[in-house]
C-alpha cells in the first residue's frame, strides 16, 4: 500500500524532510502544507534583503517547479487547523481533510508582541518572513529615525539593516549590554562599538513601556521605562518566538516550552514526528534536552525526522548547531548552547577580537568567536567528542589554540 505522509510547514526543516522523504521512499504520497504564499526561501538572507543589498529573485530556494518535478504535492496559502492523532488526519482552514500514515509538524515560531501600549500600531515590525522583510525595507527606505528592541541575534539584524538604509536609531536594551546571556560585558562592547559606528546607538537598562501613535494610529515615539522618549518613524521588534503549536491541542503532544522530541524526532505521539525551532529536543552530546533555533540545526532535523519516518531509528540526531553573523567588518560566530553551563572561560585578544565558551561538566558546551573564527571546527569537535577539558583553560584560550596541546582524553 501506498505510504502517505504529510508535513505541516514549508521552512528549511519541512522542506528539507519533503526531499529526504522523495528520496527514501520514491513511490510515497508527499504531501507540504504551508500557511505562507511562496515556497522555501532562505530565511537567513532576508536581512540582506531588507538591507536592500540583495534583490527578490536569490532569496527564493525552490520555485513551485521544485515539488512538481519531484512530485510532492505543495499547497500554500493553506493553514492547518486541527490534527486528530486517533483518525490519523489534519484539517485545514478550508475544511479539508488530508490523511496521513505519519505527519510531521515543521511549524517554527511567531514573533513575541511587546505586552504594552500601542504595540500593534503601524510602523512597528516584527521579523520573520519574507513579506515582513519587504514592509521593513519599504519603512527603512524612507525612514531617518528608528526604535529597535530585543538585544539577541535577530534584535541586531534589525540594528544592522537601520545602518545599511542610512536610519539613525536607538537600540533599547533592558540589562547593560547586548545579548548579555551569552556574552560577558567586555565582549559585548565589540558589538556595542560596531554599533556606534553604523549610526545605531545602544541604549542600556531601558526597553519599551509604550508607543505613542500619531491620529492615524502611526508609531511616533517609544518611551522607556526611565520615562525617555524616543521619537522614531518606525520601529523593530524582535523579542522571542511563541512556537506554533495551537494545532497540537487535544492531541496529546507533549510539549516542555517547545514541543518535546527524542533524538529520533518522534513525539510521545504514535506517527507524529516534530523538527525544526519548535522542538525541544533529546541532544545525545549534552545528555539533556535542549532548544536551537537555527538554520543548520532545523535543516538536519527535517532530514533525521524524515529518514525515521520512513524507517523507524534508522537516524538519530546529533549536531554541533553555528549561527554567524556578518554585518560588520570583522565575523561573529556562536555556536552550540552559549547561554547554558556552569562554567566559562572568556578572554578579549583585542578591540575586534574576543573568545566566550561555555562548559558543563568539564566540557564545551558552547561558545562564541568574535574577530577570529579559526579555532571553531576544534572547539566543535571537542564538543562532539565530549571531552573534558575544563582543567585546561588556558590552553583552550591560547590565541593559536591547537587541541594537540591538550592532555590526552581520559578513560571516562
Ligand atoms: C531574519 C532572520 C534571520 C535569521 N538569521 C539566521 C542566521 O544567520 N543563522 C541561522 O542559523 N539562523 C538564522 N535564523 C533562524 C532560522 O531562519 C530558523 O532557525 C529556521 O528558519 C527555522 O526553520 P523552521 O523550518 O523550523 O521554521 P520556519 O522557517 O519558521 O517555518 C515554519 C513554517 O510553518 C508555517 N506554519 C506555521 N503554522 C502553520 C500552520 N498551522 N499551517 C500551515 N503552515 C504553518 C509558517 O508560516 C512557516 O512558513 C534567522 C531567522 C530570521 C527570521
Amino acid at each position: 500500500m501506498t505510504q502517505s505522509f504529510v508535513i505541516i510547514g514549508d521552512g528549511i526543516a519541512g522542506s528539507s524532510a519533503a526531499e529526504t522523504l522523495r528520496e527514501e521512499a520514491p513511490d510515497a504520497d508527499v504531501t507540504v502544507i504551508t500557511d505562507e504564499g511562496e515556497s522555501l526561501y532562505n530565511r537567513i538572507l532576508i536581512k540582506e534583503f531588507a538591507k536592500g543589498k540583495l534583490p527578490e529573485a536569490p532569496i527564493s530556494i525552490h520555485d513551485e517547479s521544485w515539488y512538481d518535478e519531484r512530485d510532492i504535492d505543495l499547497r500554500l496559502n493553506t493553514l492547518v487547523t486541527d490534527i486528530d492523532p486517533e483518525a490519523h488526519a489534519v484539517e485545514t482552514h478550508e475544511d479539508e481533510t488530508i490523511e496521513y500514515d505519519k505527519l510531521l509538524v515543521a511549524t517554527g515560531g511567531t514573533p513575541t508582541q511587546l505586552p504594552v501600549e500601542n504595540s500593534d500600531a503601524e510602523g512597528i515590525h516584527h521579523f520573520w518572513t519574507f513579506q515582513d522583510a519587504r514592509k521593513i525595507r519599504e519603512s527603512a527606505e524612507s525612514a531617518d529615525d528608528a526604535v529597535i528592541v530585543g538585544a539577541g541575534l535577530l534584535g541586531i539584524d534589525l540594528a544592522a539593516i537601520c545602518g545599511a538604509q542610512g536610519v539613525e536609531a536607538k537600540y533599547l536594551m533592558r540589562g547593560n549590554a547586548w545579548w548579555r546571556y551569552a556574552l560577558s560585558e567586555s565582549g559585548a562592547e565589540i558589538m556595542h562599538d560596531a554599533m556606534r559606528e553604523i549610526g545605531v546607538e545602544p541604549v542600556f537598562e531601558s526597553g519599551v513601556d509604550r508607543f505613542e501613535v500619531d491620529d492615524g494610529g502611526r508609531i511616533v515615539a517609544a518611551v522607556d521605562p526611565n520615562g525617555d522618549r524616543y521619537e522614531c518613524d518606525w520601529a523593530g521588534v524582535a523579542i522571542g518566538l511563541n512556537f506554533n503549536t495551537e494545532i497540537l491541542h487535544g492531541t496529546g503532544v507533549k510539549q516542555n516550552d517547545g514541543v518535546v522530541v527524542d533524538q529520533h524526532m518522534r513525539t510521545n505521539v504514535d506517527d507524529i514526528y516534530a523538527a525544526g525551532d519548535l522542538t525541544r529536543f533529546y541532544d545525545t552530546i549534552l545528555g539533556e534536552y535542549a532548544q536551537n533555533g537555527s538554520w543548520g540545526s532545523a535543516k538536519e532535523q527535517g532530514t533525521i525526522a524524515a529518514k525515521n519516518m520512513v524507517e523507524p531509528e534508522s537516524a538519530e540526531f546529533r549536531w554541533v548547531s553555528s549561527y554567524s553573523i556578518t554585518h560588520f567588518d570583522f565575523p561573529f560566530l556562536s555556536f552550540g548552547h552559549p547561554t547554558i553551563g556552569d562554567d566559562e572561560v572568556e578572554r578579549k585578544y583585542s578591540d575586534t577580537e574576543y573568545r566566550r565558551l561555555a562548559l558543563k561538566d568539564g566540557k564545551i558546551v558552547g561558545g562564541v568567536l568574535i574577530g577570529d573564527l579559526a579555532p571553531q571546527s576544534a572547539y566543535k569537535r571537542l564538543m562532539r567528542e565530549e571531552r573534558v577539558v575544563g582543567d585546561q583553560k588556558e590552553i583552550l584560550l591560547e590565541k593559536k589554540f591547537d587541541a594537540d596541546e591538550l592532555a590526552p582524553p581520559q578513560e571516562q
